[in-house]
């Protein structure tokens, strides 16, 4: 049944829709509608000019619509007269294949094709910073091993009850919030559920942590490494997949040492199968290159995977399965657009179950420490370039995620890499001055 957006307004005091999309660089464009025009938008949708924001697109395109999914509707919480709505492209009538909310309904319809839904919950980890963006908000935050520090996480009780309020509002069962490993850093978790649900949580979080936390005269931000030496933000993603036969959990094996079922080791056989190419996507920007392979810190671990591996309960791995019938997936970063992380995760999931990739043994070391000592474990890529060249390369993703969004993906990712290839650090000139 469609639902009447106009009636809901007027039912909840809503007086204007922002109609929203999230380009490939995860960036949200919006237009603001008034209610009583919402009808209208809803038959043709909100006109963009694709061009001009990063999509593969150029002047000569025809106009792009934005057609709002009313099931996304959310009420902000922190101004309850606008309704948000997360949107699909379309341009003459037909989606846009590399629209990334897009990208991720087929990719979900693919996975139903084969008889399962995958179910994810993200963990966004995330710095509350000065508004300029020069130092972390808090002066007095400054302990060595700042990770759950119960006097810095209440210096901060104000922003952090009001975003977690605003979740409990909304019906997401958030369960905790806590002080994350670096000075500054906090993490907030909600309930898990189906990917294009999560994408859409995880997409409004990012832009409610900001806002909340403007109206508090701070700054959220979810750069991956935005100070050198402080423990980086990763945003793991927790992955399970369930029949959609009889609702069973398909990772789930209670005969298994670590619990996984067959099922599921070649799901994780998958995103190891593509893992550098994933890189790509799950750390797309320059900066993410600074948390994998960041440096040990002074609480003894970045605690971002370097190495293409898998663990029991172990955090130094690409994948940790920390109980039975799911398992963390710890490569992607806070840069990471919402809708293409879940599409990624079930591109290289039905790559795996479908191609019977093996994840090889599993391998219960500390990999920061020992990682050495194992022969053949295959590192992560160092830089952003080596990711884009790796899902150039990379068959399985193209096959999965389609030539169309790989290739515009590709061409864009390589533009902003160009553009810092080109750029002249302090770094490099003081090194190389007196060559
Ligand atoms: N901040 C860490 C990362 O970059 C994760 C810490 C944790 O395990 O929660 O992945
Ligand atoms: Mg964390
Ligand atoms: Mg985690």
């Amino acid at each position: 049944m469609s639902i009447d957006l106009a009636a809901v307004a007027a039912e909840k005091g809503i007086k204007y829709f922002l109609i929203s999309y999230s380009d490939l660089f995860g960036t949200l464009r919006a237009k603001l509608v008034p209610a009583a025009a919402i009808g209208g938008m809803m038959k043709s949708g909100a006109g963009f000019a694709g061009f001009a924001t990063w999509l593969d697109m150029t002047p000569a395109n025809a106009d792009m619509f934005a057609m709002p999914d009313p099931e996304s509707l959310i009420q902000l919480p922190w101004k309850p007269e606008v309704g948000w709505l997360a949107a699909d492209l379309v341009i003459d009538g037909q989606p846009v294949a590399h629209a990334p909310r897009n990208l991720l309904k087929a990719m979900v319809e693919k996975a139903a094709a084969l008889g399962f839904e995958v179910k994810t919950g993200v963990e966004c980890e995330f710095f509350l910073i000065q508004p300029d963006g020069s130092a972390i908000s808090d002066p007095a935050d400054t302990q060595a091993k700042p990770c759950y520090d119960q006097q810095a996480l209440m210096r901060r009780y104000d922003v952090i009850t009001e975003i977690c309020d605003a979740m409990l509002e909304l019906g997401w069962n958030p369960y905790q919030n806590d002080h994350e490993d670096a000075n500054g850093q906090f993490e907030m978790n909600w309930d898990f559920g189906p990917v294009l649900e999560t994408a859409d949580r995880h997409t409004f979080f990012k832009y409610m942590a900001k806002s909340i936390a403007e109206k508090h005269g701070l700054r959220a931000t979810f750069m991956p490494k935005p100070f050198l030496k402080l423990t980086g933000s990763g945003c793991h993603a927790h992955i399970s997949a369930w029949s959609t036969k009889d609702g069973s959990n398909l990772f789930a094996d209670t005969s298994d040492a670590i619990g996984l079922s067959k099922f599921g080791y070649k799901f994780i056989g998958g995103i190891m199968h593509s893992a550098e190419a994933l890189c790509a996507i799950t750390n797309p920007t320059v900066n993410s290159y600074k948390r994998i392979n960041a440096p040990v810190t002074t609480s003894g671990a970045t605690w971002a995977p370097n190495t293409i591996t898998y663990s029991g309960n172990n955090r130094t791995h690409l994948i940790r399965v920390p109980d039975g019938g799911r398992f963390e997936f710890r490569l992607p970063d806070g840069s990471v657009n919402p809708y293409l992380l879940q599409a990624a995760i079930i591109a290289a999931g039905i790559d795996g179950v479908t191609n019977d990739r093996d994840p090889g043994e599993r391998l219960d070391i500390n990999m920061y420490t020992d990682g050495h000592k194992v022969t053949g474990a295959k590192k992560l890529p160092l830089n952003m370039l080596d990711a884009l060249r790796a899902l150039y390369r990379c068959d399985a993703m193209k096959e999965m995620l389609g030539e169309e969004f790989v290739g515009s993906y590709l061409k864009l990712r390589t533009n902003d890499w160009n553009d810092y290839a080109r750029h002249l650090s302090t770094w490099e000139r003081e090194t190389t001055l007196d060559c």
